[in-house]
């Protein structure tokens, strides 16, 4: 940058200076030039000496975020004259003059003409250190202690002062004590060494190598950096922890020892290398405790804030050729001042918002990445001298001073959770929980055997109290005993001797003589004797009187005796008598039959000849058989006596034909139409025969005198057919559709006699093991008409009955197995289940069998499970499975009872093992 480029710029900004000084808040928009930038660039409320501002606004924000704008801060100090100068330059001004109470710099070109520079501090030569202090450093130390990095760097030519300022022990005179020192003071007097600490390292950095200033041998530090949060650290470089001031001092001291040590080994000079000071300070944040729970609090971790104070003792900015007396080669040369020329391209790249900054051109540039817009407070003082033999040097100070005024850092906290010893801390809690359990299990453990054996005693004593009250009890009772035996035996004697007395005294009042034993006289024993003896001879009287009665009586037995051999002949004439009448009666019967056979077969004769002879032969088909079908009948009721005329009712089939006798059965006499009704019964007994019945119109005309007769006889023996019809499933379809059920109702309604029920329950039972007549059978009153024949009580009804349900409960349970039947069953819906359960334990084989057909094919269907539970047939079942002595029906109803799962509930219920 050449001396009229910032003559230029200061003349612009001179010129403005004026109007800066009354309105300095306005003045930064109006000033195009370097400067002007700079003041529009403080965007940060931090300044030097209210820096700790900017801290503050962190804290309170995010700590961990991208960080507040905080502009490097710089302020400048002048040397006074030295003794040299005072002589050397005492006809001379200085190049320079202060306007410290307007923080400003003039620098004079010549006698004429001076360049005005702002600064964040002007510190003239009378500024004491500690004002030097307060001003540059103090904030950023502040900072520090808040967990912010902080930069104090001193750039200057030689001899201008920057040890002076940063690195002077003051150890002849407190007031001299120099930046390091009093930051050290400021630290050591802010934290608390229980929980905070200190650490330090001290290092030179001399063509480019980094050398231990603790550690004389470790002269070549390597740098790291963090590839994550791009952090650099020195993990080579010696670390002494800080515990006093004096400590420091004397590592300050030896420090710069070595320092002397190590530049006359190099023969160079300590202006030509850098010093650096970092001090780290680790501070534990106390943990609020308002309103958090123990637990809680134990387990956030405790925040740490890890602040680094790095103070740079610059090597001197002259150039080199200024001092080639050194002897250096040109090589050495550029490599003695690389890290300073580094370290001024990378402020001008900064300061020119450069999309590169070459940081890593040299190791002073990679240490101080964090300090030159990075994430730390940074604050720069520039030592001036005021000789004008320097005015070059002075200048360039300068504008270094002015460039990094405008580099911008975005100072951030540096805190973070300390998991370490957080696991620490909940390790030793943790440890010494354990503990307190261990204890308090042994004292639970304590207490439970204390109260067991207090509990034992209690019981023991308890006993003990027991047995004596049971002991004072009995004795107390024995007593009682003993006492009333006692009051007994007295009463006992005291009443006998009243009795003595009594008896001693009525024998003194009847005049008799009582001897001492109390042993009456002779006197009312004679008086007895002689009521004796008149008793005896009473006696003798009345047995005389019945010696005469007895004689009488057997007078007359003899008498009757002779009557009652005349009156058994007259029975017996009359028993005879009686069985001629019998057989003559007998005869008559047989000869009235034979009438009317010959009667039918006429009338049959005469009806023939009035029609068509063809039909006569084909209606003979069955004829030759029917002889051997009339010994073998199913329905033997009908085999009854009226029927006994077999060979003339078969050979009448035979001669007249299906057509005639059925045409009979509507005859005007009764006693046709019985006869009819037995021959047509016996045919459809014969399965050959039904087909030819039915399509005769058989079946019609037999339910026809179910309605239009009331001839019991007749009921009984057409129902006898139909049942036996009833066996072939058309013929149930046409039963039902001519109102079979209707007409079997009432014929079982009206019926006395219990053949005649048998036969209706039986056709019934027939209808019921038909699938497809289930709805309507039931509908139309079947299993009513069913279960009302019950009341009769005859074992062949009841089988009937049984048989029925059993039908009925069959087709029902095939039609839920194929699931075309849901909900309840039909007989459980007419009430046929209590009559079965009732009847399951029967002695009759035959209702038996059927009534446990029928409740296994019930228990078939779930949806009657419930109901079967209820109305008590599962024991029914249960028995049933372990008892019938059938063992087809026995298994059913086991496999019936295991896959129902409302009977396995029940049966787990109820404890009931059906293995
Ligand atoms: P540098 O480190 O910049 O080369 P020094 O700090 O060594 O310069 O200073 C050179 C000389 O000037 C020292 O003797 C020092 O005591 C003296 N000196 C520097 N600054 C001041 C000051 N502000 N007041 C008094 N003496 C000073
Ligand atoms: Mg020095």
């Amino acid at each position: 940058m050449s001396t009229s480029s910032v003559n230029q710029r200061n003349g612009t900004h001179r010129s403005s200076l004026r109007a800066h000084s009354s309105a300095s808040t306005s003045a930064a928009a109006h000033k195009p030039s370097l400067k002007s930038k700079t003041v529009l660039r403080k965007s940060s409320p931090a300044a030097l000496g209210s820096g700790s501002s900017a801290a503050a606004g962190s804290k309170s924000g995010n700590g961990g975020d991208a960080g507040v704008p905080g502009r490097v801060r710089v302020a400048v100090r002048l040397r006074p004259r030295n003794g040299e100068e005072m002589i050397a330059d005492a006809d001379f001004a200085d190049c320079v003059e202060l306007q410290p109470e307007v923080k400003r710099l003039k620098l004079r070109k010549n006698n004429w003409d001076t360049d005005t520079f702002e600064f964040d501090e002007v510190l003239t030569e009378y500024a004491s250190q500690k004002r030097v202090y307060e001003v540059v450093a103090k904030p950023v130390v502040e900072g520090v202690l808040d967990g912010y990095n902080g930069t104090i760097m001193a750039y200057g030519q030689t001899g201008t002062g920057k040890t002076y300022t940063l690195g002077q022990l003051g150890e002849e005179d407190v007031a001299d004590r120099g930046i390091m020192v009093r930051a050290m003071e400021d630290i050591l007097a802010q934290v608390s060494l229980e929980t905070d600490s200190i650490s330090v390292s001290y290092l030179q950095l001399y063509m480019e190598t980094v050398q231990d200033l603790l550690d004389p041998a470790n002269d070549n530090i390597a740098i790291v950096e963090d590839p994550k949060s791009g952090d650099v650290s020195l993990p080579g470089a010696t670390l002494v922890e800080i515990r006093d001031q004096h400590s420091f001092l004397e590592l300050l001291q030896l420090g710069e020892a070595h320092r002397f040590a190590a530049n006359t080994k190099l023969n160079t000079e300590s202006s030509r290398s850098h010093a650096i000071l970092m001090v780290h300070v680790r501070r534990s944040l106390k943990t609020e405790s308002n309103g958090n729970s123990h637990m809680t609090k134990s387990l956030k971790p405790p925040v740490v804030r890890k602040g680094k104070l790095v103070v740079v003792d610059l090597a001197g900015s002259e150039r080199i050729s200024k001092s080639g007396s050194e002897g250096h080669t040109l090589e050495e040369a550029k490599s003695i001042n690389l890290s300073l020329s580094a370290l001024g391209k990378c402020i001008n790249a900064l300061a020119e918002n450069s999309s590169h900054v070459p940081f890593r051109d040299s190791k002073l540039t990679r240490l101080l990445r964090d300090s030159f817009g990075g994430t730390a407070r940074t604050s720069l003082v520039i030592t001036i001298g005021p000789s004008p033999r320097h005015r070059g040097e002075t200048t360039s100070t300068i504008m270094f001073g002015q460039r990094a005024m405008k580099v911008e850092n975005m100072v951030k906290l540096k805190e973070e959770f300390d998991y370490k010893s957080l696991s620490k801390r909940l390790e030793v809690q943790l440890d010494s929980l354990i503990e307190e359990n261990e204890r308090q299990q042994k004292a639970f453990v304590d207490e439970i055997e204390r109260i067991t054996v207090e509990a034992h005693n209690q019981i023991s004593e308890a006993e003990k109290r027991y047995a004596n009250a049971l002991e004072e009890e009995k004795l107390r009772y024995q007593n009682d005993y003993v006492e009333s035996i006692k009051k007994l035996e007295e009463n006992w004697s005291k009443n006998q001797k009243k009795l003595a007395a009594e008896r001693l005294a009525l024998g003194e009042k009847n005049g008799l003589d009582i001897t001492s034993n109390g042993n009456r006289s002779i006197a009312p024993a004679l008086e007895e004797v002689s009521e004796l003896k008149r008793m005896v001879q009473k006696e003798a009287q009345l047995k005389m009187a019945a010696e005469e009665e007895v004689n009488r009586l057997k007078l007359q037995l003899t008498e009757s005796k002779k009557v009652e051999v005349s009156g058994n002949s007259e029975i017996m004439r009359l028993h005879k008598m009686l069985e001629t009448e019998t057989q003559q009666k007998e005869k008559l019967e047989e000869e009235i039959a034979t009438l009317h056979t010959q009667l039918l077969q006429l009338s049959l004769t005469a009806d023939e000849t009035r029609q068509n002879l063809e039909r006569h032969g084909s209606q003979k088909t069955s004829g030759g058989a029917l002889d051997s079908f009339m010994s073998q009948l199913k329905l033997p009721q009908i085999q009854d006596p009226g029927n006994a005329e077999k060979p003339p009712v078969a050979k009448l089939f035979e001669q007249v034909g299906l057509q005639k006798i059925l045409s009979l059965l509507e005859a005007e006499d009764a006693d046709v139409r019985i006869h009819a009704v037995k021959v047509v019964a016996n045919l459809a007994a014969e399965e050959a025969n039904q087909q030819q019945i039915v399509e005769a119109g058989g079946l019609t005309s037999l339910l026809m005198l179910l309605r239009n007769t009331e001839d019991e006889t007749i009921h009984r023996v057409a129902a006898g057919a139909i049942a036996n019809l009833a066996m072939n499933e058309t013929n149930q379809e046409l039963i039902m559709d001519q109102g079979g059920i209707d007409l079997l109702s009432s014929t079982a309604a009206n019926a006395q006699d219990p053949q005649t029920l048998r036969m209706v329950a039986g056709a019934i039972a027939n209808l019921c093991g038909n699938d497809k007549l289930q709805t309507k059978l039931r509908s139309e009153g079947g299993i009513a008409a069913l279960l009302g024949m019950v009341r009769c009580g005859h074992p062949d009804v009841l089988a009937q009955v049984a048989r029925g349900i059993a039908n009925f409960a069959k087709c029902e349970s095939r039609a839920s197995t194929q699931g075309t039947k849901r909900g309840k069953s039909l007989l459980i819906e007419d009430g046929a289940l209590s009559w079965i359960v009732q009847n399951a334990k029967t002695e009759t084989t035959a209702i038996k069998r059927h009534i446990e057909l029928a409740l296994c094919h019930l228990a078939q269907h779930e949806g009657n499970a419930k109901e079967m539970v209820k109305e008590g047939a599962i024991w029914e079942l249960v028995r049933i499975s372990r008892e019938c002595s059938r063992e087809d029906i026995r298994s059913l109803a086991h496999r019936t009872l295991t896959s129902s799962p409302t009977f396995l509930t029940e049966l787990r219920r109820l404890r009931v093992d059906i293995r």
